[in-house]
């Protein structure tokens, strides 16, 4: 297969695969790999990056790596190579039996480093850390030879093998490439290829007490997989000329090619790891699985599906140029999928209590309801109507304006399914005034296939049946960081005075039609005229518990105008 499928666009990434293909330099293969640092669970970031590099793959009948880039021991962990493992496949990607660990690499990361060494194209370097920055130089000054940096070639692979030995301190040496300390690119003056650090890995133990840098073991790792495109983010553009050498001089077979291209940031959140490690250790939120969360185990708990976001990952598209995108056009993805798929069902949020006077006491009668309109194939279900009901406190109105078509006293709305109702009272507290239940009566003519079925009214409610209905707490999720000052949770330094104290609202009494009884964990709903909902793993026997996913109508608009 050498042409990419029709549904794609052909992005400048596409466009250099296929150049490559045609010129066949890397032959016919095309074998990509994803990254990650097990340091953190996934965000949508991430899922940008899984997406590309998937994808291209399986569009142009290649592989794709899953790779654990785990050269940096202090923060990493087995639980997130386990999370990192379900999401990819949640997200529906499969590396099949690639997954490989940059630290299965140790050993031969450490004899390309004794290769260099040999060349002269690297030494061992005793200054402290100060110093060598200081050495370093700055964008407009040139930086410094280290008096260490003619050491003989002996001198160097002795105090390379005793650094590896575990004979020096953290800090007191450094194995750096003996590039050019006047290069205008900062990376290719003398860059560190190996630090001494004295800590446990949590695959290799300690038996490793120097660790290779990303930009030693990153190029070398993706050669001894034999990738042939390497996508990276931009922050990684000025280190290409570092990844080319470092393949150069280390001579191997079959050097991969670095492509980079903008990172996916989002607004109204913050995307880091270390600021989402800071939200979650700091109790900003209930673990990587909030839903008010990015990560990809957050997204999945609040109702996004592996399609939406999938289809939101094709549409933002790979650039060369930084950009922000907006949370609407993932809730945009996440609409888009569940309207074609989740069933409708009647929910009440905020309850209000309505006797429908003239209704038989006792008396339940069972209507058809259409499961989506959308998809005539999930068919009609079963809702009961009987003498109480609960409608929305919103949908009831004492003294209305002009155009509100929901039900006020002596107005007449549809019950969804059901019966033309009129209000004809309201019960309120005599201590407070506030409205505890509306008296109506309904129109037994009004009924779907009834004589007066048609008869038309401006507002239609959705309801449930008090006897029937069931319970549940309902948690409505705002964005994580507030609306005003819109820009990128990244660009703050400091995401503190932004975290927005309405990120969650919780309602507690929500009724909801009995039917859901049997849903399970993970569900998706459209509970009509709301929004999308997802049954929460919280809910138990006696409560069900949902996730707002998104409301039914972008709401990021209007707070634009405001
Ligand atoms: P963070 O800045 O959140 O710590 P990272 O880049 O350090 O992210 P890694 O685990 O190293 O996290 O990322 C694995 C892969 O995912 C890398 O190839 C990286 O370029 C890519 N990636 C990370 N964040 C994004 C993003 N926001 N958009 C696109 N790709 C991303
Ligand atoms: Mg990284």
């Amino acid at each position: 297969m050498s042409s990419p499928d029709q549904h794609f666009s052909i992005d400048f990434i596409r466009a250099k695969v296929i150049a490559d293909l045609e010129s066949q330099k890397f032959g016919k293969r095309v074998h990509t790999r994803f990254p990650p640092e097990p340091n953190g669970h996934l965000h949508i970031g991430h899922a940008k990056s899984i997406c590309l590099n998937f994808g291209i793959a399986r569009e142009f009948g290649g592989l794709c790596n899953l790779r654990l880039d785990d050269t940096n021991p202090t923060k990493e962990h087995m639980e997130y190579v386990t999370s990192i493992q379900e999401d990819v496949r949640w997200l529906g990607f499969d590396w099949e039996d690639r997954l490989f660990y940059a630290s299965d690499y140790f050993e031969q990361l450490f004899q390309y480093a004794v290769i260099l060494i040999q060349k002269g194209k690297a030494y061992v370097d005793s200054l402290t850390a100060e110093e060598i920055r200081l050495y370093r130089g700055t964008l407009t000054e040139p930086g410094k030879e280290s008096p260490h940096r003619n050491r003989t070639i002996e001198d160097n692979l002795a105090l390379f093998a005793r650094m590896r030995a575990g004979e020096f301190e953290n800090g007191a040496h450094v194995l750096r490439a003996k590039i050019d300390m006047a290069s205008p690119n900062i990376n290719l003056r003398d860059p560190a290829l190996y630090r001494i650090r004295h800590v446990t890995h949590f695959r290799t133990g300690e038996v490793w007490c120097v660790y290779p840098t990303y930009d030693f073991a990153h190029p070398l790792s993706d050669s001894l997989e034999d990738i042939t495109h390497s996508l990276c983010t931009l922050e990684f553009e000025d280190h290409r000329p570092l990844y080319d050498w470092v393949l150069r001089e280390c001579a191997v077979n079959c050097p991969s090619q670095q492509i980079e291209f903008a990172r996916l940031n989002l607004g109204h959140t913050v995307m880091s790891k270390r600021k989402l490690h800071q939200l979650v250790e700091e109790g900003h939120v209930n673990g990587w699985s909030d839903p008010r969360l990015p990560t990809l185990k957050g997204l999945r708990r609040r109702g996004y599906t592996p399609e939406a976001i999938r289809n939101f990952c094709e549409r933002v598209g790979v650039a060369k140029r930084d950009s922000v995108i907006e949370m609407a056009l993932l809730e945009h993805a996440i609409r888009e999928d569940l309207n074609r798929s989740a069933p409708r069902v009647m929910a009440v949020l905020r309850p209000l209590r309505v006797i429908i006077e003239n209704y038989p006491a006792g008396q339940v009668e069972e209507l058809d309801a259409i499961n989506n309109p959308e998809d005539p194939s999930q068919g009609k279900r079963r809702i009961f109507l009987s003498r109480e009901i609960f409608i929305e406190q919103e949908d009831f109105m004492e003294d209305p304006p002009k155009k509100f078509f929901r039900l006020s006293p002596g107005q007449e709305v549809r019950l969804r399914y059901a019966y033309l109702i009129r209000c004809v009272g309201v019960d309120k507290n005599p201590q407070t005034g506030e409205v505890m239940s509306l008296r109506c009566t309904y129109d037994p003519d009004t009924k779907s296939g009834g004589t007066q079925a048609s008869r038309k009214v401006k507002g239609t409610l959705h309801w449930v049946s008090v006897s029937h209905a069931i319970s549940a707490e309902v948690r409505v999720y705002e964005s994580l960081l507030t609306p005003v000052n819109s820009g990128s949770g990244s660009d703050l330094q400091d995401f503190h005075m932004q975290l927005n104290p309405h990120s969650l609202t919780v309602l507690a009494s929500c009724k909801v039609e009995s039917g859901l009884r049997q849903a399970i964990p993970g569900s998706r709903f459209q509970f009509e005229r709301q929004g999308y909902f997802c049954l929460d793993p919280d809910s138990t026997q006696n409560l069900l518990v949902f996730n707002r996913t998104v409301p039914l109508r972008d709401t990021w608009a209007k707070i634009g105008k405001e």
